[in-house]
């Protein structure tokens, strides 16, 4: 395999790929200094249980606010870091932020399950159980409290070595749940060899539903998978009512999506926890 253009000299050359360098390269110090500065914060979305209308969990997702380019979405730094190794401190910074939260709320009287997102290179990190562990002590968080999820894609990089780390983390009660299930290549195999308790259907499944039945078909099947195999089934990316009953008929158990809630800064979740009085669609009238 020839890089196309690359070795070939002047040719192929592209003054595109140096300003997109420039910039990865410009991003990734800003990032280095926004661990240290206080620019990375998290929102929290809550997960809302299907069954009794409640709010059980909330996921947490990083943000960065920039002080020149503004807020910057994950998927445009997350990438970077995942590349560079960065993210193994970043997910320590969110680990530290989440449980801290999750302790706050939890000495509130109202305790919530946190979940956190790992990358691929996590779960290569011989270290990151340990890590963990050392979080939950220091926050004096239960583990039980604590949720992370995996996604499929960072499964495969090394499933060996990440069935082991996953083992490791359940074995200290922590709970293991599949991001974007149905986007990878995950045997059913693999899936029953894995300490996991949840699967989450990708969100491109889950708004493709609505107007294509192949794609509600994918919806059904992963929530009926889920269930036969003990898994809590969470639908992502919910937008309309109609999604949300279509869900609740499916049996799926726990919903996430903006017909519920966006993720929202710590202040505006509390706010939007307080006025939450449940789901009118499966009250038990
Ligand atoms: P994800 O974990 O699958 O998170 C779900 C994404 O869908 C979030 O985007 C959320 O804001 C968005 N979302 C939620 N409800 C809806 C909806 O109804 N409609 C639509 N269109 N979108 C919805 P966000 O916050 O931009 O995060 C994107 C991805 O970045 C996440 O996907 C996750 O893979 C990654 N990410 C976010 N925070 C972290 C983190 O702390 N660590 C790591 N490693 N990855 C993170
Ligand atoms: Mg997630
Ligand atoms: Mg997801
Ligand atoms: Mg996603």
């Amino acid at each position: 395999y020839v890089a196309k253009g690359r070795s070939l000299g002047v040719a192929g050359y592209d003054p595109r790929d140096d300003v997109n360098t420039r910039q990865r390269l410009a991003l990734l110090g800003d990032l280095r200094r926004a661990l240290s500065n206080d620019e990375l914060y998290l929102v929290y979305q809550p997960k809302v249980s299907l069954t009794d209308g409640q709010v059980h969990s909330a996921e947490a997702l990083l943000r960065w606010r920039h002080p020149e380019r503004g807020l910057v979405p994950p998927d445009a730094f997350i990438p970077l870091a995942e590349n560079t190794g960065l993210i193994g401190a970043i997910t320590k910074h969110v680990l530290n932020l989440a449980l801290a939260q999750a302790r706050v709320w939890t000495d509130a009287g109202q305790p919530l399950k946190i979940a956190v997102n790992t990358s691929a290179r996590n779960l290569h990190d011989e270290d990151f159980d340990r890590v963990v562990r050392g979080l939950l002590t220091e926050h004096g968080v239960d583990a039980g409290q604590l949720l992370l999820e995996v996604t499929e894609s960072a499964l495969m990089a090394d499933p060996v070595r990440a069935r082991q780390l996953l083992q490791s983390l359940a074995a200290q009660g922590v709970s293991i749940s599949i991001d974007d299930f149905g986007a990878g290549y995950t045997s059913i195999k693999q899936l029953r060899s894995l300490p996991i308790s949840e699967l989450k259907v990708d969100r491109s499944f889950v708004q493709a539903m609505e107007q294509d039945a192949g794609e509600e078909l994918i919806v059904r099947s992963v929530i009926e998978l889920g269930r036969n195999l003990g898994l809590t089934t969470v639908a992502e990316g919910v937008e309309t009512t109609e999604a949300l009953v279509k869900l609740v008929s499916f049996g799926c158990d726990t919903a996430q999506g903006y017909v519920l809630a966006k993720p929202m800064p710590v202040a505006e979740f509390d706010r939007w926890r307080a006025d939450w009085r449940g789901l009118e669609l499966i009250s038990t009238s």
